[in-house]
């Protein structure tokens, strides 16, 4: 049947190889700890969860934990409660990282995209096994499954069950997880990065019985009031348009943050709100985590490389449409003020 065939990756070869070292080296008594990037996402949570979901219905023990918590709408995913927290148990982690025997890193490229876990995973002398998909990983795995051109690690882990031959075992738990980080990463399967082998993997998930429309409901239409009330008042009290430019930014102070309770995940999605806006290329938000910190996501249409920018003037990156950084020492109108002066090197206008 030729939609099986589109199961295979669009990487063969560096999957089958990942897979068939991977398999071949996870033995039962192993301590595995499975880990993400800090603030970790949809396609993060997803991505540890899921694996653990399937490592788990082959036999297989791991122990999850994150950075810091995730955003409060994946609060229904299976498998989240059972997840360690660094910023909350860090004794704990520190003991599982320093004990196991492989670490897997999903859905970062680097060892400082794990905030203040840093030196406890560096440290670690666990084999580092690495899925992901950001641009030019730094040198910390011990093996890697990298493919930027890929929409989500979730369908990189997806690939590696299909190396493993697993694909008709896999659990309905672990599908629900993958299912969540390709939706998330690929804002509901609309990016470019879709493609026919994406839509195999959910076609062969929903042939198995996974009910799509649940996760669908879940995670988008179960919002409380603060956050729809937050992203309201930020679109109309707190958004910047530099018309001209195509440059239009929402900043969140803290106070306002604190005036409808933020939590983990509440600003998320907003950013492509604002891009959204007719006329707008670049689309940046803008939230002040603590004082002198600020915290942004920026997102393009087209050729402008937003991790360009997030690499040259926030110590930050991502994808080329796609990608975060920070600001520190600026208060939130301070930020605003320089972004004006430095728009025309972004747009040569
Ligand atoms: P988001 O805006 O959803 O937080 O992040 C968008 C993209 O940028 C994600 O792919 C994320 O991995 C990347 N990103 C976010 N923050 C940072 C950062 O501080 N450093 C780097 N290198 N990438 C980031
Ligand atoms: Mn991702």
């Amino acid at each position: 049947m030729e939609g099986i065939n589109l199961l295979e990756s669009a990487s063969p070869v560096m999957v089958s190889e990942m897979a068939r070292q991977c398999w071949e080296d996870m033995k039962p008594n192993h301590s595995v700890v499975i880990t993400a990037h800090r603030s970790p996402d949809g396609d993060a949570v997803g991505a540890v969860l899921g694996l653990y979901h399937h490592l788990k219905s082959k036999g297989i023990r791991s122990t999850v934990v994150l950075p810091d918590r995730f955003p409060s709408f994946l609060d229904w995913i299976p498998g989240g409660n059972g997840i360690y927290f660094f910023n909350e148990e860090t004794d704990a982690v520190n003991q599982l990282l320093t004990s196991a025997d492989v670490i897997w890193c999903l859905d970062f490229n680097g060892l400082d995209r794990v905030g203040k876990m840093e030196d406890a995973l560096r440290n670690a002398t666990a084999q580092k096994w690495v899925v992901d998909h950001h641009q030019l990983p730094d040198e910390f795995a011990d093996r890697l499954l990298s493919d930027p051109s890929c929409g989500s690690t979730c369908e990189l882990l997806v690939d590696l069950i299909v190396g493993w031959g697993q694909m008709d075992s896999v659990s309905n738990d672990a599908m629900m997880c993958f299912y969540v980080g390709i939706m998330t990463d690929t804002a509901s399967f609309r990016f470019p990065s879709v493609t026919a082998h994406t839509h195999a993997i959910l076609s062969h998930f929903l042939a198995r019985g996974l009910d799509h429309a649940s996760i669908h409901q879940n995670t988008f239409d179960e919002q409380s009031l603060n956050r729809v009330q937050l992203q309201g008042f930020a679109m109309s009290e707190r958004l910047h348009v530099f018309g001209e430019y195509g440059l239009a930014v929402v900043g969140l102070e803290r106070a306002d943050l604190d005036r409808f309770h933020f939590k983990s995940g509440d600003t998320e999605g907003l950013v492509n709100k604002v891009l959204g806006l007719s006329g707008v290329r670049v689309a940046i938000m803008a939230r002040e985590a603590e004082p002198g910190l600020i915290k942004l996501s920026l997102r393009s249409v087209g050729d402008i490389s937003v991790r360009d920018i997030a690499a040259s003037e926030f110590d930050g990156g991502g994808h080329k449409n796609a990608a975060g950084g920070i600001v520190k020492g600026k208060t939130m109108p301070e930020f605003i003020d320089f972004l004006s002066t430095r728009i025309l090197d972004w747009f040569d206008a």
